[in-house]
């Protein structure tokens, strides 16, 4: 068989990312951290310090197709903060990643494994591939190349990877044998979300969506709104708008849910389970009978109680904010809210329930799973609910009590918790020489 190459990207631009693009997601994380400094009153020199990734590396991924053919993609891995523990972060194949996605995604895991308490600081990586053009056989080539291009950076001890966008717990259970495959022996806490078979957790695939449904229940408390009262409406419907969905219909009532390819809605309540079957043999939300159709931005304005953006960031800008009828938007993506959205969702009184505390359910199950794995002791499903919604609730009202206290918005709260406590540890343990 011949082979030939194409397909060959040009290099991506490692420039400093002190001019972010506006409106991308760097720009909002740039934008949050200096609001956060600012309340804290640190200085030039700290800030700086936590606005800078700490290690970077970009790697080719070269793949030969299953026609022979070879083609190229880039990635990357980015520790952002690594003072109070190693790296922890997903790992996104899409074909938008770039280094200063990476580098934004990688800063929200710092301050959200703060503020949920984790031993951790904040990595993540990606791959610039749209995995649905790709066969599972030219996909795991992909994720073991990849694997072994960032091999000096990760490990249990130092940058624990878990699935994002894109990727699955099939993806971990490759990344994971490529890793001990090299050190020769078998190290299942070099990753979080595998499969249970290989060490995995009970409770990780839901963990991200029922930490959504604990802090959403906890906001609604505090209004003195019962979830059983409230219609919700979801964006994305892969691994954590899906489960939100499902959890949240047991309970309340799923009014409209979309992904990449539209939306649904049906004012009575769908049918989820009925509705999960159907995204299972047609891979969409679409066409399901039973509901209406709704473009995404139109599922953004819909008049619901609670908002929940589960799939991609920057949806909720200066265009689309304004419109958000919501009472709660609860923030299921990593930054699906622009600098400018937030000050719109601000003026209009809507509640936003940030990123940083609101999505954190998958991080703290994967501490869970990365603690299991080091001990190879494995806890029940209901230990492992009992101890998520603890860490939940408990995070909710410090964010929440901060808040109250000082006049600030959940999302400044949250990050100003998360923020300060990676300042102490940095400004504790000293710097090095
Ligand atoms: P996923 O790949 O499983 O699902 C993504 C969903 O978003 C899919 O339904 C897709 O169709 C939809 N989507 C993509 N582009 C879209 C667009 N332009 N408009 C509307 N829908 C679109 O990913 P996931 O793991 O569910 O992650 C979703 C978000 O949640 C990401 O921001 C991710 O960083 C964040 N997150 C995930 C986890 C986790 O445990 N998986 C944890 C914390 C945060």
């Amino acid at each position: 068989m011949t082979t030939t190459t194409t397909s060959v990207p040009p290099a991506p631009s490692f420039a400093p990312s002190d001019t972010p693009e506006e409106g991308s997601a760097l720009a909002t994380a740039h934008a949050q951290l200096a609001t956060a400094a600012e309340i804290l009153g640190y200085d030039e020199g700290l800030h700086r310090m936590l606005a800078t990734p700490r290690r970077e590396i970009h790697v080719a991924v070269p793949l030969r197709r299953d026609t022979g053919e070879t083609v190229l993609f880039h990635g990357f891995r980015v520790q952002h903060n690594v003072s109070l523990g190693p790296g922890k972060g997903g790992l996104r194949y899409h074909p938008s990643v770039d280094v200063d996605e990476v580098r934004a995604l990688a800063m929200w895991m710092t301050w959200k494994c703060a503020v949920v308490n984790l031993p951790y600081g904040g990595a993540k990586g990606g791959v610039a591939i749209d995995p649905r053009g790709y066969s599972q056989s030219e996909l795991e080539r992909v994720t073991r190349r990849y694997t072994s291009e960032i091999m000096p950076m990760i490990g249990p001890d130092t940058d624990i990877m878990a699935p994002d966008m894109g990727t699955d717990a099939q993806t971990m259970a490759w990344v994971m044998d490529t890793y001990s495959v090299n050190r020769g022996y078998t190290i299942p806490a070099v990753v979080t979300g595998k499969p249970l078979a290989v060490g995995g957790s009970l409770g990780r695939g839901t963990a991200t969506s029922a930490g959504i449904v604990h802090v959403t229940s906890a906001a609604l408390a505090e209004a003195g709104v019962p979830l059983a009262k409230v219609s919700v409406a979801i964006q994305g419907f892969g691994k954590v708008g899906s489960h939100a969905a499902e959890i949240f219909a047991a309970r309340a009532r799923v009014v409209a849910v979309s992904d990449q390819y539209g939306g649904i809605r049906a004012d009575d309540g769908l049918d989820v389970p009925r509705l999960m079957e159907h995204v299972q043999r047609t891979g969409s939300v679409v066409g399901f009978d039973g509901a209406d159709p709704v473009s995404n931005t139109e599922l953004l304005a819909l008049d619901v109680d609670v908002l929940v953006p589960a799939a991609i960031e920057g949806v909720l800008d200066e265009t689309t904010a304004g419109s958000v009828k919501a009472r709660w938007v609860v923030e299921g993506a990593n930054g699906p809210t622009t600098a400018a959205g937030d000050a719109l969702l601000a003026k209009n009184d809507v509640t936003v329930v940030p990123d940083v505390l609101a999505n954190a359910g998958g991080v703290v199950v994967s501490y869970f799973e990365w603690v299991q794995a080091n001990q190879t002791y494995w806890w029940t499903e209901q230990e492992i609910a009992d101890k998520l919604e603890h860490r939940m609730t408990t995070a909710y009202a410090e964010v929440s009590a901060l808040a109250k206290r000082e006049g600030l918005s959940l999302r400044d709260a949250a990050l100003v918790i998360g923020v300060k406590r990676v300042a102490e540890a940095h400004q504790i343990r000293g710097l090095y020489p």
